[in-house]
């Protein structure tokens, strides 16, 4: 008798239940194909999609043509969106990605746009930067609505997707786990579209708890290849009180007109300064670049006191009065009301977080935490992964729309991955046999092996150590001798994951189980992504390094390329197993950049902002 309780036929199958998986399963719906969309969140209240911050956008060009915004600004040419992509990746992207964002953004947000409207959920439009301002449970709200526009989706949520399957060299389907019920679920398919969301390695989490990379991880076990695992993006994220840690909010007062006059300083005092320099002042459409130039401003200055006190600073706010502090965070609250509940921002209430600055000496204890994974799994133009037949990425899982730093808009990338890979994927499976996995009991059996020891390191236990390794060695301001110790500790600690276990029998619900699945996800992409950090002896876009701050385009003008050749059918790769390659982009719109830059700070300046 099979171990596998439940078994789903469908012709396209979609894992993930945000953005990029909707808007997918949309787009291959409207060809006439059954398809199923499977999450281990709930549909449009799991993922990323539902944290944003702050909304998303398109090039002023496309919003007139395509969208009637006659107001959009029109110096925002779709020449420079694509620019600005390029330039702002450093020049790794693929600028065929590149150019499918800025010439399809307009329609697939005008979609996304009509959702919102039909469930009545406010989206606030600007002109200046043709961006559109929301909240992600609005956002979430709209998505939910989007699944109504396709024909017939069925939707599964609430389980977890552990492993890819295949009938020889094809991905045939996926193997996953009910989460409440701890039944194994089959689903059979013609394609699998992967819209699983990026992954983060740290203890401190600004992101959502789904970001675990499982979809990148299973990517690669079925013979995929993936790029630049070592460029996370990082903004100013709460460390304390306790019940805002992981909230943004330090990074949006950045942009709001409140508190303006607030400094930054160490855990010791010292002011950590943003030069003045007009060089560095970002315009309407480039305000993202603010992310990379704190992180390299700020961090220097955490840098040289990481021994001590670790990924921490300050936003001083001693410049204001007490009452003042009040009204500035009121205010703040007051911007958001359309979209939070009245004095808070998501779950934070803000005059409590008011009065715990003022008591801490006007100081809010703040880091840089990791909001988004610019690595991902290597896909063509129509979002099919080489080398890998039967599978298509869209969204953060994949790599090689933003390079080494995301300037753009993750939700405008996901709207137009989906867009394409949901019509192209309908395309493959009609030309395409349904063909029945080869290799489920196989996966089954490896997936419930912890049960199988008795003794063995905890699931829970191995994620918190390797959320220290990567706190401690593949943190936002990086150097050698810490990166090579991440790199040896990770490696031990990946393959000690071999001896997993898990004592509770019961299958329901239990989160032991299902982190002994993603903390092998993790550390494969974390194995991965401080090698790319550890051999690239260069600062560039969000990777920062202490020892090697200029960007060296004459000798780091690649992408760390990273497979396992042949996949694994089950467990953790031998080491040595992963093999590197490093792939030069392709200039096929922009000619590539030749020259050296002191710092990624002097690169951003002449290269992005010039005349912001
Ligand atoms: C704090 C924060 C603020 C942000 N602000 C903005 C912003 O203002 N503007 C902007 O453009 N971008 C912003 N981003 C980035 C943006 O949210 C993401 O790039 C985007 O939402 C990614 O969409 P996605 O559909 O690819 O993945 P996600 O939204 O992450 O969705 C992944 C989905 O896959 C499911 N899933 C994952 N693993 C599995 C599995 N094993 N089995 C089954 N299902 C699985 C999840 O449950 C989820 O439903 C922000 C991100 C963060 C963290």
């Amino acid at each position: 008798m099979s171990i596998i309780s439940k078994f789903i036929e469908t012709d396209v199958l979609v894992i993930g239940g945000a953005g990029a998986a909707v808007m997918s399963a949309v787009r291959a719906s409207r060809e006439g194909l059954s398809v199923t969309l499977v999450s281990k969140g709930k549909l449009g209240k799991s993922g990323n999609t539902i944290m944003i911050g702050g909304g998303f956008g398109v090039d002023g060009e496309g919003a007139r043509e395509v969208l009637g915004l006659t107001d959009a600004n029109p110096a925002y040419t779709r020449e420079k969106a694509l620019e600005k992509l390029v330039y702002s990746g450093f020049f790794l992207g693929d600028q065929r990605l590149q150019k499918l964002f800025v010439d399809l953004g307009p329609k697939a947000t005008g979609e996304c746009l009509e959702w919102a409207k039909e469930a009545g959920q406010p989206f606030h439009y600007y002109p200046a930067s043709v961006s559109w301002r929301s909240s992600g449970a609005v956002f979430g709200r709209a998505v939910a609505r989007g699944v109504k526009k396709g024909h017939s989706i069925a939707v599964h949520e609430d389980i977890f997707i552990a492993e890819l399957l295949k009938k020889d060299d094809r991905v045939a389907g996926a193997l996953g786990i009910d989460i409440y019920s701890g039944d194994l679920v089959q689903f059979n398919a013609r394609v699998v579209i992967l819209a699983s969301g990026g992954f983060q390695p740290f203890s401190l989490q600004n992101s959502n708890s789904d970001m675990t990379g499982d979809g990148i991880a299973m990517g690669i076990r079925a013979g995929a290849r993936v790029r630049d695992m070592e460029f996370l993006l990082y903004i100013p994220t709460i460390l304390e009180p306790w019940y805002a840690r992981g909230s943004i909010l330090p990074f949006l007062l950045t942009f709001s007109p409140v508190l303006k006059n607030t400094k930054r300083t160490d855990l010791d005092g010292r002011e950590l300064v943003f030069p003045p320099d007009e060089k560095y002042k970002v315009g309407p459409t480039t305000t993202k670049v603010n992310k990379a130039l704190m992180a390299e401003f700020y961090g220097r200055g955490i840098y040289e006191q990481f021994a001590l006190h670790g990924n921490a600073f300050y936003y001083d706010y001693s410049a204001y009065t007490a009452e003042e502090i009040r009204k500035g965070l009121r205010e703040f609250g007051d911007s958001y009301r359309e979209f939070h509940r009245e004095g808070y921002y998501n779950g934070t209430d803000l005059a409590r977080l008011a009065e715990d600055i003022i008591k801490n000496s006007k100081r809010l204890k703040v880091s840089f935490g990791n909001e988004y994974s610019m690595g991902g799994i290597v896909v063509e133009p129509d979002f099919s992964v080489p080398g890998v037949p039967g599978l298509f990425a869209a969204g953060e899982v994949t790599g090689g729309t933003f390079g080494a730093f995301r300037s753009g808009d993750g939700l405008t990338e996901m709207l137009v991955h989906g867009y394409v890979a949901g019509e192209s994927a309908a395309a493959y499976a009609k030309r395409t046999e349904r063909m029945l996995p080869g290799d489920a009991e196989q996966k089954a059996a490896f997936i419930l092996s912890p049960f199988t020891r008795p003794r063995g390191m905890s699931p829970i236990e191995a994620r918190t150590r390797l959320e220290k390794i990567c706190d401690e060695g593949f943190d936002f301001f990086r150097d050698e001798e810490r990166l090579a110790g991440a790199y040896r500790k990770i490696i031990a600690l990946h393959q000690s994951l071999q001896e997993l276990s898990v004592p509770l029998a019961d299958r329901r619900y239990n989160l032991e189980w299902l982190n002994s699945l993603i903390v092998r996800n993790l550390a494969l992409l974390a194995e991965i992504g401080i090698y790319g950090a550890l051999n690239r002896r260069e600062s560039r876009g969000t990777h920062l390094r202490a020892d090697f701050p200029g960007v060296n385009n004459k000798e780091y003008l690649f992408s760390f390329v990273a497979s396992v050749p042949g996949g694994l059918v089950t467990g953790i790769p031998q080491p040595g197993s992963i093999v590197y390659e490093k792939r030069r982009p392709e200039a096929y719109h922009l000619p590539l950049v030749t020259e050296n830059y002191l710092s990624v700070a002097d690169f951003l300046a002449e290269k992005v902002l010039h005349g912001a």
